[in-house]
């Protein structure tokens, strides 16, 4: 019955935003604090009038906007040097000069028109205002108009840092700086394609720290937290800058990526890679901490176009080797070297080699 499945469609859609109030609590807590903690937005006043200008540079108070007082002539100087949020003018060509700028960010303009006229408020906003205020209106309507500005201003202003927030969060690991492992799993199958694409080998090195756990129990916490920090810049250091990259993927493990790298030159990079860590000790927490880390490595020679599981391929054989240089040993390289089809071939089969 189409009425039936209706219900419950709308019934689950009811029970979810039963169970989920407490997200939406959460980022209406998120804003609010967020507008409470960002400083009253910069604004500029470039009033021709006189008694006009004294009469707002009264009434506008420090809480409400960060006013800088400004000739008309030096406004757009003024803006295109440091942005300012609002503008506040009765110079109806000012109006017309910012909006013909194209500046990178557009600010929010009050126009004070010399009467009330609709005429005059028209004009205003045709010249490309956002709001129009007769010179001579009362305090309420003057009060309301400038609460508009600023919080249109504060509003932008939080979205702008979310969004920056948002696309740092998704993509970087918060501790260590480098790439997330949502980036990793978004990106490392794109690398794939494009290595498939132009027929150019690709190569792969997982490595996971040995015996963290030590490190973490003498040092504290604190101290592990900071030598994944270094863990992770000394990795992205010893290698080519804007080529390869790094990720975490948790815990104390790492993938590096090496897209047009074959056997040999990725052999060296794990190397290289090996030695930067066990070479130098880590400092953290006043102390100075030896650290060494095993690596696996694989290599695909040729990419094969339009294989959906090579990206997992290469994981595991990747994670194959880490685990053979792990039980090796530790602190020590194992490469492979991955076939075109390694279904066919398990993967004790592949060719590999241990070194250090
Ligand atoms: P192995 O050589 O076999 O890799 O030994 P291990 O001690 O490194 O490996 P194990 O997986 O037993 O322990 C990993 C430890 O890493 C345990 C966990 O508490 C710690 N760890 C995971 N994530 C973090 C983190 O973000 N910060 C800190 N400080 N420690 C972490
Ligand atoms: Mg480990
Ligand atoms: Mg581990």
């Amino acid at each position: 019955m189409s009425s039936g499945g209706h219900t419950t469609v709308i019934k689950r859609v009811l029970e979810r935003r039963v169970h989920e109030p407490e997200a939406r609590e959460d980022t209406t807590a998120t804003v609010a604090v967020m507008l409470r903690v960002l400083p009253p937005p910069h604004a500029l006043l470039s009033i021709r009038a006189p008694d006009t200008r004294k009469h707002l540079e009264q009434r506008i108070h420090r809480e409400m906007l960060d006013v800088l007082m400004c000739e008309e002539h030096e406004t757009l100087d003024q803006l295109r040097e440091q942005f300012r949020s609002v503008v506040i003018t009765d110079s109806l060509p000012l109006v017309r000069r910012i909006r013909a700028q194209k500046l990178p960010r557009e600010p929010f303009i009050l126009y004070i028109a010399p009467s009330e006229d609709l005429e005059e408020i028209d004009s205003g906003l045709f010249a490309g205002a956002d709001d129009c205020l007769a010179r001579h209106a009362g305090e309420p309507a003057l009060k309301a108009r400038l609460g508009t500005a600023r919080r249109i201003a504060e509003l932008e202003e939080v979205l702008r840092i979310a969004l920056i927030e948002n696309r740092e969060l998704s993509t970087t690991d918060e501790l260590t700086r480098v790439a997330s492992r949502r980036f990793f799993g978004k990106h490392f199958p794109r690398e794939i394609d494009r290595a498939a694409r132009y027929r150019r080998p690709l190569s792969l090195i997982l490595c996971d720290i040995d015996f963290f756990k030590n490190v973490n129990d003498t040092l504290g916490h604190a101290g592990g937290d900071e030598v994944l920090k270094q863990f992770g810049a000394r990795l992205q250091e010893s290698l080519r800058r804007g080529v390869d990259w790094v990720a975490r993927l948790g815990g104390e493990e790492f993938a590096v990526i090496l897209p047009e790298t074959n056997y040999d030159q990725a052999l060296d990079a794990a190397r290289r890679l090996r030695a930067c860590v066990a070479d130098r000790p880590f400092q953290a927490s006043n102390n100075t901490v030896e650290v060494t880390a095993s690596f696996g490595m694989c290599n695909l020679q040729q990419v094969p176009l339009g294989d959906r599981k090579t990206a997992d391929h290469m994981l595991r054989i990747a994670d194959a080797a880490l685990y053979r240089s792990k039980h090796a040993g530790r602190n020590r390289v194992t490469a492979t070297l991955m076939p075109m089809n390694p279904v066919r071939r398990g993967v004790n089969e592949i060719d590999e080699l241990l070194s250090r």
